[in-house]
């Protein structure tokens, strides 16, 4: 490959060189920062080429440093396919193996689809890759004709499965209607498709991925997500990670599992004084940062319920401020009311160009500019939008989190990570039955978590059937009706009263192209309102609070990523444990 052209340079073309130089730069240079969606973009594929082409060679020069026969690479190496963004592997393995290593098509595909395996981690189509065949032949011929091939044999397999069932093939293609589908790919030639929580993986395999799974059940499997103790308990809760070493040993910092042992203290009236104490300290440090990067002042007294992740209209932020405009209103028309004061603290980041997430961003922060300074409802409500959310500020958010929002659309969410973090710190769940939620509630029982909302088979069974229109909802509720007017009435935007109208079109009618209310956040709006004032009525009572959050922490020992890594192992590498020498001979390596 040309990379900085020294020639032109020495001719004192500059300027051509530069340019070259930038070229290059370019491949590298930013990552695209979307989340559960896909732009097809070129420069995105010659990222993804790239990157995997380096890999995959790098694999086979490491291989053929030790062993002489390719046909074995299988043996040593597995490429786990993290979602469909490398999933180009599959091709760029089998150039290498013909066109450096001159195996037969036969022989390469043997050894290719014995390296390969897929983890599905959406179910949303627009995240789905799929390449146009034009820019997908023009940048990667060769790739392409390779896939080409991969698709001719699959689809003649398909054929003598299926005779004649044309709907079949239309289905399953991988090169269908103009587009390359890397997820076909993936499927077709891994030796292995597994999502990443169990009610995931199950509508992966009874809805979306029905004709892959009925064609080939033996590839599917469930390795639900997990997280690290150390860096979001140990790192991120030292305070916390220290009562729970009192009470149960070190052990959990490498085997969660051991966390368990803080059952026996859930009904402790001195644990839970200490665990709600600890609680109380993680708010004021988390109070201190607000105050000092919002200048907002929140009462660590109050019930902290927090929505930290991805904005994304599946993740819901918008039924949340919804929700919270409504208690505005219902403080506002009725002062006496009885509130245990809460402050609702948000923090997202949005992708470049995503409208309505950067909308649902201005909206929380007008919002708050207006509930935050209203005297009448006396400070019993503060919203805060914590900048720059990431990983540093998140150990902060976790640990002095009371509740945990997990709010998506039943279906949509595939795993979630966030939700464990929040559990391992003790926050009880306030969510939907989606993604990894489903085994958090079975973890640490339905008493101890708040549920509400649509289940998934009904949200599919709309979608696939119809049946659902929130302009009756708008015309029957007016609670919900009052705070959608809100969105268009200059409430929290005077200075532009059409700011949010896309807002409340995409929740009533179709100036857009998609579905009223795509992700049913009117249909789930009241059930969520009566959620949320059972997580009020469970937080006055302290002790069955502290209990409850105890035991959410004593509950989260299947949420490790060290289980879910071993069942990676086990399940799909089967690789035999490495054992370390002995601490004392170990200088000897190094
Ligand atoms: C855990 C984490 C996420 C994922 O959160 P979800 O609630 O599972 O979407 C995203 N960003 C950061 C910084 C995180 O720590």
């Amino acid at each position: 490959m040309e990379c900085f052209k020294l020639d032109s340079f020495d001719k004192g073309d500059y300027q051509k060189a530069v340019e070259q130089e930038n070229l290059a730069r370019n491949i590298v240079e930013v990552l695209y920062p979307n989340d559960n969606h896909y732009a097809g973009k070129e420069l995105r594929l010659k990222q993804q080429y790239f990157f995997i082409s380096a890999s995959v060679q790098a694999a086979v020069a490491k291989y053929m440093r030790k062993h002489d026969d390719i046909r074995k690479f299988h043996e040593k190496v597995t490429f786990q396919l993290n979602d469909t963004h490398p999933t180009v592997a599959i091709a760029e393995l089998m150039r290498i193996l013909m066109d450096d290593y001159y195996l037969t098509w036969e022989e390469a595909w043997e050894v290719t689809t014995k390296t390969c395996a897929y983890t599905n981690h959406t179910i949303m189509a627009e995240a789905l890759e799929k390449w146009p065949i034009e820019l997908f032949s023009r940048l990667l011929p060769r790739i392409y004709q390779i896939v080409e091939e991969i698709n001719r044999r699959f689809l003649e397999q398909v054929a003598r499965r299926y005779p004649g069932n044309h709907q079949k093939i239309a289905k399953m293609a991988i090169i269908y209607d103009g587009q390359v589908k890397m997820a076909h790919l993936a499927i077709v030639a891994g030796y292995s498709v597994n999502g990443v929580a169990r009610l995931h993986t199950e509508i992966l395999k009874n809805q979306e991925l029905k004709d892959f799974y009925e064609m080939m059940p033996e590839k599917f499997n469930n390795k639900t997500n997990g997280i690290t103790q150390r860096r979001f308990l140990l790192h991120g809760n030292p305070l916390l990670a220290s009562w729970v070493s009192n009470h149960v040993g070190n052990d959990w910092i490498t085997d969660l599992s051991k966390i368990s042992g803080l059952k026996i203290y859930a009904d402790d009236e001195k644990a839970q004084r200490e665990f709600m104490n600890i609680k109380y300290q993680n708010k004021v440090r988390l109070a201190k940062y607000i105050l000092e990067h919002n200048g907002i002042q929140v009462d660590p007294r109050s019930i902290f319920d927090v929505q930290v992740k991805r904005l994304h209209e599946y993740k819901r932020q918008l039924l949340n401020i919804l929700h919270i405009m409504h208690l505005y209103n219902v403080l506002k028309d009725h002062p006496e009311t009885d509130f245990y004061p809460r402050t609702f603290i948000f923090g997202a980041k949005a992708a470049a160009g995503y409208v309505n997430a950067k909308l649902t961003i201005k909206l929380i922060n007008a919002v708050a500019d207006v509930v935050n300074n209203d005297p009448a409802i006396g400070g019993r409500i503060k919203v805060v939008f914590i900048e720059d959310y990431k990983v540093s500020n998140a150990e902060w958010i976790f640990a002095a989190a009371d509740v945990s929002e997990q709010i998506s659309t039943a279906s949509k969410e595939a795993s979630g990570t966030g939700n464990m973090k929040f559990m391992l710190n003790g926050a009880i769940t306030l969510g939907t039955m989606d993604g990894a939620n489903v085994e958090i509630v079975e973890e640490v029982g339905a008493e101890n978590a708040v549920i509400f909302g649509l289940s998934s088979d009904e949200v599919i069974q709309y979608e696939n059937y119809g049946g659902y229109n929130p302009m009756e909802i708008f015309n029957n509720d007016p609670d919900i009706r009052r705070v959608l007017m809100q969105l268009i009435n200059g409430t929290f935007a005077p200075y532009d009263t059409e700011l949010f109208r896309p807002l409340y079109n995409s929740l009533l009618n179709t100036q857009s192209t998609s579905r009223a209310d795509m992700y049913f956040i009117l249909k789930d709006f009241k059930p969520y309102a009566e959620a949320q004032k059972r997580i009020e009525a469970f937080y006055r009572d302290e002790k069955a609070w502290a209990r409850s959050a105890i035991l959410n922490v004593a509950g989260s020992g299947k949420f490790s990523s060290d289980r879910t890594i071993q069942e990676y192992v086990d399940d799909i590498w089967h690789l035999d444990r490495v054992v370390l020498p002995k601490a004392k001979d170990k200088v000897k390596l190094f």
